[in-house]
């Protein structure tokens, strides 16, 4: 068998499995050159209690259980934040080279450390010492490493580069601190992108910042949180919506077409001049977009100075979820890469918000793998184990919801609207990781 290392970022690999049957809740039975085996974390094992069982009574604390894998498990490992004879960075290093770190050939090679800057406000983010003890170990193996994420979306602190580097600096993440540069991979106005052919269901060419495809390595630091549309943000989030250019991202959110929001349109014209496409056109002091001209680049998204041009309809959160996988897919594929994940102030939102709320767990530990699907199938286990903030979004919801949501797991409750189940059943299907995991506590 191709080691699952391998084949997690293999075509050939993902063209020779196919999809069998189909667990009862969470895993997908994967035919793989004549072996049958099972994936996946099955939800009645994961939660250990059927429908209407109490929150309270639940199992408590990070213990890993484990439902009915046969074989291939990817390894995880995981500590938590506990300390005596060392600092949290040292754990983290501890950590990351029991995770195997140091079987990456770093030597002059540049390394994209992945990372969410957050957004100004907000305080939930990781703290820049970690992204240090990243750069730190790079460097000290041989390697170039520089923090990197890509413009968002939507308005707010973190839309174009100046603002985003500004908002990366100002919470921290300055050369000073942290021992590297900040570059912002897709550019000025999110639009410097690569275009990653991966042919896969929904997504044939993703759209990639630039600097993080020119990388050798590419290694995922994430804050594992909740996600008002992916259920939580973890390893693939970070890696394929977080990666994505304004087109990827637009493209992963929804069908790719902006709309004007004719009330806040002053008809400057701005639109119509940076489209490559005859997309926009102004009439009678408006703009309008032609959706049969328009190709989805998102480019008159980032010079409107009204805001007033907006992505369409979304799609749904399952569609999105399997989109991040295809992205994630993308970004990690022929080349090494590696993924971290830390729990800690679990926020019920994003850290796109400029707010975070009460965290809804305590914090549980950090986690390291070279495989992003069992890295955050890993992470969902451990968070659903713990026990639940009193006050928080997650115990208000438990308490309004906990009978009628049929999952009875934390990110369900979080976000009842949320389907990030179908981004790990994906991801596994095309190849990109399993949700067989072994945790291997350090
Ligand atoms: S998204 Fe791109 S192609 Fe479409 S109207 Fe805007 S600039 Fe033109
Ligand atoms: S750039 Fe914005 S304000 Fe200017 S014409 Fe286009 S939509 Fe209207």
């Amino acid at each position: 068998m191709i080691p699952l290392r391998a084949a997690a970022f293999c075509p050939e690999k993902r063209a020779e499995k196919k999809v069998i049957d189909r667990g009862p809740c969470s895993g997908a039975i994967l035919e793989s050159e004549g072996i049958v085996k099972t994936t996946g974390i099955r939800r009645k094992s994961l939660l250990g209690k059927p429908k209407g069982t109490q929150a309270a009574k639940r199992p408590r604390g990070p213990e890993y259980a484990q439902g009915e894998i046969i074989m291939d498990k990817s390894a995880v490992y995981f500590t938590d934040f506990h300390v005596s004879n060392e600092t949290l960075p040292q754990k983290l290093r501890r950590l990351m080279k029991r995770a195997g770190f140091e079987e990456i050939d770093f030597t002059d090679r540049y390394a994209a450390i992945k990372i969410h800057f957050g957004e100004l406000g907000n305080l939930a983010y990781l703290r820049p010492q970690y992204a240090r003890v990243v750069a730190d170990y790079v460097r000290a193996l041989g390697g170039m490493p520089f923090l990197t994420d890509c413009n968002t979306l939507y308005v707010g602190s973190r839309k174009n580069a100046l603002d985003h580097l500004e908002t990366a600096y100002l919470n921290g993440f300055s050369p000073l601190q942290t021992g590297c540069h900040v570059i912002i991979a897709d550019g000025l106005k999110g639009t410097d992108e690569a275009l990653v052919p991966i042919d896969l269901p929904l997504v044939k060419e993703a759209k990639i910042g630039q600097a993080i495809m020119d990388a050798d390595i590419v290694i995922s630091l994430s804050h594992f949180k909740g996600h008002e549309e992916a259920g939580f943000g973890g390893a693939l989030k970070n890696l394929g919506m977080g990666s994505g250019s304004r087109s990827g991202k637009m493209e992963q959110h929804w069908e790719g077409k902006p709309v004007v929001e004719t009330e806040n349109c002053v008809g400057c014209g701005s639109c119509v001049r940076i489209c490559a496409h005859g997309g926009p056109a102004v009439t009678d002091g408006k703009a309008r977009i032609d959706h049969a001209k328009c190709v989805g680049c998102g480019r008159c998204l980032a010079v409107c100075p009204k805001n007033a041009i907006v992505p369409s309809d979304a799609n749904s959160t399952a569609i999105l979820s399997q989109k991040i996988a295809e992205y994630a897919y993308a970004v990690v594929k022929d080349r090494p890469a590696f993924h971290i994940s830390l729990i800690c102030d679990v926020s019920p939102f994003c850290d796109c918000h400029a707010e975070n709320d009460v965290p809804i767990i305590p914090d549980v530990g950090m986690l390291a793998s070279f495989d992003p699907v069992a890295l955050d199938q890993a992470c969902v286990d451990l968070c659903n184990r713990m026990p639940v903030n009193p006050g928080s979004r997650l115990d208000r919801h438990i308490k309004s919801f906990w009978d009628d949501d049929p999952n009875h797991e934390y990110f369900h409750l979080n976000h009842p609207d949320a389907e990030w189940e179908a981004g790990l059943i994906h991801a596994e299907e095309i190849g990109l990781g399993t949700r067989a995991y072994e945790l291997i506590r350090i």
